[in-house]
């Protein structure tokens, strides 16, 4: 029987744990921001008395001899650890539980586009790709319903249109030099790297 997506009880792992992408080489990768919603989660933070650390996180465009890109076209929310992880919203002081037992986002109403995506992370006409690292998706994900996962899918759809205009043009991925001790000395300066296509 098909499922609708829910949240594992007292998971938090997607707003702790961040991921090398697209190696190690590049470090950890932040919350995905769009260059829209960039302003309002800087005033969000600002409301909630919080420090955040945004870094760029693609860009496009290239001049002979440029060290990056002319345009960001996506920003990245770092995690607040030295690793990388926790995201600066998740809160993990207070008392407060979302209803599945895990800990409660401070801006879950007005939580980025990836965020409410998540754990879709990619879709075609057939069926939909959950994120290998959810717990939610390790468990079930050949038993979940495309048509039970519209919240997600819409936000899925609204990101991927937002890149689709730049499928043919050079893309730039900045390398955050974030991550675990033991591969500290082995990533990549910070800073903007070519991606092959
Ligand atoms: S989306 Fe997946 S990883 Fe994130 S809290 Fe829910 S079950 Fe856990
Ligand atoms: S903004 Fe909220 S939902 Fe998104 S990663 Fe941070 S705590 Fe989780």
């Amino acid at each position: 029987m098909l499922r609708e997506f829910r949240c594992i009880q007292d998971c938090s792992d997607c707003c702790i744990y961040r991921q090398y992408y697209p190696s190690v080489d590049y470090g950890k990768i932040g919350v995905l921001l769009l260059p829209e919603e960039k302003k309002e989660i800087e005033n969000l933070a600002q409301a909630h008395k919080i420090n955040l650390t945004i870094f760029p996180r693609l860009g496009i465009g290239v001049n002979k001899g440029s060290n990056g890109p002319s345009h960001v076209i996506a920003y990245q929310l770092m995690g607040t650890n030295i690793n990388g992880d926790y995201c600066p919203f998740l809160d993990i002081k207070g008392s407060n539980r979302s209803p599945h037992g895990g800990f409660s986002c401070m801006i879950y109403n007005r939580r980025p586009l990836s965020c409410r995506a998540y754990p879709a992370i990619k879709e075609n006409k057939m069926e939909v790709e959950l994120d290998n690292n959810c717990r939610f998706s390790c468990r079930h994900s050949n038993q979940v319903g495309k048509s039970l996962l519209d919240n997600e899918l819409s936000a899925l759809t609204r990101i991927s249109n937002n890149f689709e205009r730049f499928a043919e043009q050079v893309i730039w991925r900045y390398a955050t030099h974030i991550g675990d001790q033991p591969f500290m000395k082995l990533l990549l300066p910070r800073g903007w790297y070519l991606q092959d296509k």
